[in-house]
């Protein structure tokens, strides 16, 4: 692994490719001046495959040099070190996104070296997990294939009341049962499958799945809901309404018990009405319908004035870490006003500690999803989990007045 260093201090480079030696990493270059590796990456693009930049640099900045990296196709990982505060790093970090610029991590100065054996870690794995360039797409060919051939399995998180620690819901969320390939996720297959016309299959087999596995709860006494993903496409078929009700009915399973998550993935700029007539038909019909990924580009107000939603998904991004950050706080407790306001229900994913299960509980929203609670599983491993959960709940729930029995599974409603 060749490393490039960039930074003006003369001594913080010198001082980080001593510790880069210490943990293993001696094959390094140095620059002291970002214009002069920029010329030299420029010059040959492959000839590294780490580069440490700090992000204050008198000739140019951090931000400028990521905008060369964009430019130039640099293709290896980013570090950026910095004294700054949190909020310039995080920013920082979607600017690297932005740029399709892999960026391991961000290490505050003095780098401690606990926390570069760490970032230099995620750079192992990483190059472990995904051989060669990034992520190899599927063909649609095999998608299709997969879609007739049974080879999607669900797996699914379970949603749990705050206030109550009661498991309400699970979402279901899609693999791929590779013959080849093992267990695929769906960030490697949707996005070809919404591309090629395959999102009407690929829901219907989700669903078709999901209701079945929620009645097979139902019989062993879990009665949960069960909320599924629908792309935007699924909402150009003037007959999804009926698809719904016929696989619910199919699956016996109450269509009241269903929620369909949207995403708007692509920008809608086909006409509203068929998508309106859709969702308004299936609100009808009682199927709850949730705004997902809330707050972030895809998932707007525009929308949340436009379409019957009665849920409010909040995205991961605004919910882990929230107790430590003042402005995600800020734009998670408005959030839950404004749903509390509207009369939605509101449900935090990427819960993955418990100073977010607390802050989001002080703070009156309803429903919890994310590691914190339960990793996505197979729908035979619930009942194991739940034995487990119910253990864990107790701790969880002190400290606020119980809710009424019956006022579980319909907080916020
Ligand atoms: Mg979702």
């Amino acid at each position: 692994m060749k490393t490039l260093l960039i930074d003006d201090d003369d001594f913080a480079l010198k001082l980080l490719q001593r510790q880069m030696q210490n943990v293993g990493h001696g094959d390094v270059s140095l620059c002291v001046r970002a214009r002069d590796a920029v010329d030299l990456l420029e010059a040959q693009p492959e000839a590294f495959d780490l580069v440490f930049c700090d992000l204050q640099m008198p000739d140019m900045d951090g931000v400028e040099f990521m905008r060369h990296l964009g430019r130039i196709g640099y293709r290896g990982g980013l570090v950026l070190v910095s004294g700054e505060d949190g909020r310039i790093l995080q920013t920082a970090r979607r600017l690297a996104q932005a740029h399709q610029i892999d960026l391991l991590g961000t290490l505050h100065q003095p780098v401690s070296i606990d926390r570069l054996r760490k970032v230099l870690a995620r750079r192992a794995t990483q190059r472990g997990a995904a051989p060669g360039t990034g992520q190899v797409a599927f063909p649609p060919a095999d998608i299709a294939a997969a879609i007739t051939g049974g080879q999607l399995v669900n797996h699914y998180q379970p949603q749990v009341d705050l206030r109550t620690g009661a498991l309400v819901g699970v979402e279901a969320l899609v693999r791929w049962q590779h013959p080849q390939a093992g267990l695929v996720y769906p960030d490697r297959f949707i996005g070809v499958a919404e591309e090629h016309d395959l999102m009407d299959g690929l829901t219907r087999a989700v669903l078709a799945a999901g209701l079945r596995q929620a009645q097979q709860w139902r019989e062993a006494g879990l009665d949960l809901q069960l909320a599924v993903n629908i792309s935007m496409d699924n909402l150009a078929a003037l007959n999804f309404p009926e698809v719904v009700v016929g696989l619910a009915c199919e699956a016996d399973v109450a269509l009241n018990r269903l929620v369909l998550e949207v995403t708007e993935s692509r920008l809608m700029t086909q006409d509203t009405r068929v998508p309106l007539d859709i969702v308004t038909r299936l609100r009808l019909k009682g199927v709850g319908l949730s705004i997902d990924d809330f707050g972030t580009g895809h998932s707007s107000l525009a929308q949340l004035r436009d379409m019957p939603f009665d849920e409010i998904k909040l995205d991961r991004s605004f919910v882990h870490g929230v107790a430590a950050d003042a402005s995600l706080a800020a734009i998670v407790q408005g959030t839950l006003t404004m749903a509390h306001q509207l009369g939605m229900k509101s449900v935090a994913e990427g819960i993955e500690e418990q100073a977010d299960w607390d802050f989001l509980r002080a703070h009156g929203c309803d429903v919890a999803q994310g590691y914190f609670i339960a990793r996505p599983m197979p729908g035979a491993a619930l009942p194991t989990w739940y034995a487990d959960w119910q253990r864990r709940a107790g701790t969880l729930v002190q400290g606020l007045p119980a809710a009424s029995e019956d006022g579980m599974a319909e907080a916020g409603a």
